[in-house]
C-alpha cells in the first residue's frame, strides 16, 4: 500500500479509490471497536490500518498530481509531491503511536480487562478483510506487488496475534497481555515509519540511488570510445524511480560535432543500462579552464 516506491505498475485510479474506502471504513470500525471493547491492541491495529488508508488516499490523490508533466513552476514535474505524502503519514503514525504507548503504560501500571469476546469478533473480521487482500495480490509478481503482499501478510499476522490474545484472555484473566501486544504492534508501526522516513530523506538529501553502482557506471563511461576523462559527476533520484545524472566529459579538441553526437549517444545508453533515464553531458577539452574539475569525482 504505497510503502515501496519501486517499479510501481500502472493501477487504475478506480482500484485505489475502492481500496482506500474499504480500508478507511474498516479502520473506523476498528477504532470504534477498540474503544467499545476497551482493548489497546485493537486500537494500535486500528492506527496502523488508518495509516494504510491514508497512504492509499494520498496515492489516489497523487496519481492525478504526480502524473502532471513539468511546467514552468515545477521543471521536474510533480513526482516529488509523493514525498510530502510519505512525511505526512509518518507524522500521523508517530503521533498516534505516542498516544497508544502512553495508554499502554497506564494500563500496565493499572490493568483494565478488555472485552475478550468482542476482541475475538474484531480479530476474525480483521483476518478476513486483510486476508482477502493478500489472496487477491498473491498473483502479482512485480517487486512492488510482492512488497505490498508482504505488508498485507504482516497485517494479517497482527490480527492473528490479537485473535490468540483474545482466546487466551477468554480462559485466564491476564489483562496485561493486551497492552503488551499493543506495544509490540506499536514497535512494528514505528519500524515501518523509520524505514519509510529513511527512504524519503535519502531522496530529499539527493543521495546516490542505492540500486545504481556508481563506480561501475563511471568506469563504463570512462571506457567509452574517445572519452579521455570525466568529472563533475552528479547522480540523484527524483522520486526513487526516475534517476537523473549530469557530468562533464573531456574529449580531444579536434572531435567533430558528428563524433560528439556518437559519444553522447553511447554515454546515454550506458546511463540507461544503469537505470538512469535523464542524463546531461557537457563536453570540454583539456585546455579548457573548468571550474568543476574537483567536483563530483569519486576515485
Ligand atoms: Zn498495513
Ligand atoms: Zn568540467
Ligand atoms: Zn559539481
Amino acid at each position: 500500500m504505497g510503502h515501496d516506491h519501486h517499479h510501481t505498475h500502472d493501477t487504475s485510479t478506480g482500484n485505489i479509490r475502492v481500496a482506500f474506502f474499504l480500508n478507511f471504513i474498516f479502520a473506523i470500525i476498528e477504532l470504534i471497536g477498540g474503544i467499545y471493547t476497551n482493548s489497546v491492541s485493537i486500537l494500535s491495529d486500528a492506527l496502523h490500518d488508518f495509516g494504510d488508508s491514508i497512504s492509499l488516499g494520498v496515492a489516489w490523490y497523487l496519481q492525478k498530481v504526480s502524473a502532471r508533466r513539468s511546467d514552468r513552476f515545477y521543471s521536474y514535474g510533480y513526482k516529488r509531491f509523493s514525498l510530502i505524502g510519505a512525511i505526512f503519514i509518518s507524522v500521523v503514525l508517530l503521533a498516534g503511536s505516542v498516544v497508544v504507548i502512553k495508554e499502554c503504560i497506564g494500563r500496565i501500571i493499572e490493568p483494565q480487562m478488555p472485552d475478550a469476546a468482542g476482541m475475538f469478533v474484531l480479530a476474525i473480521l480483521g483476518i478476513i478483510v486483510n486476508g482477502a487482500a493478500v489472496i487477491r495480490l498473491k498473483r502479482g509478481s512485480s517487486l512492488n506487488e510482492r512488497a505490498v503482499s508482504l505488508h498485507m501478510m504482516e497485517d494479517v499476522l497482527g490480527w492473528v496475534a490479537v485473535l490468540i490474545v483474545s482466546i487466551v484472555m477468554h480462559f485466564v484473566e491476564w489483562p496485561i497481555l493486551d497492552p503488551l501486544l499493543s506495544i509490540g504492534i506499536s514497535i512494528w508501526i514505528l519500524t515501518n515509519v523509520y524505514r519509510n522516513l529513511k527512504a524519503t530523506f535519502h531522496i530529499l538529501l539527493q543521495k546516490v540511488p542505492s540500486d545504481v553502482d556508481i563506480e561501475r557506471l563511471e568506469e563504463e563511461i570512462r571506457n567509452t570510445d574517445r572519452v579521455l576523462s570525466i568529472h563533475d559527476v552528479h547522480l540523484w533520484t527524483l522520486d526513487g524511480e526516475e534517476n537523473i545524472m549530469s557530468l562533464h566529459a573531456v574529449i580531444a579538441p579536434e572531435t567533430t560535432l558528428d563524433e560528439q553526437y556518437t559519444i553522447k549517444t553511447q554515454i546515454k545508453s550506458v546511463c540507461a543500462s544503469h537505470g538512469i533515464d535523464h542524463a546531461t553531458v557537457e563536453f570540454e577539452t583539456e585546455e579548457e579552464a573548468c571550474m568543476q574539475t574537483n567536483c563530483g569525482t569519486f576515485y
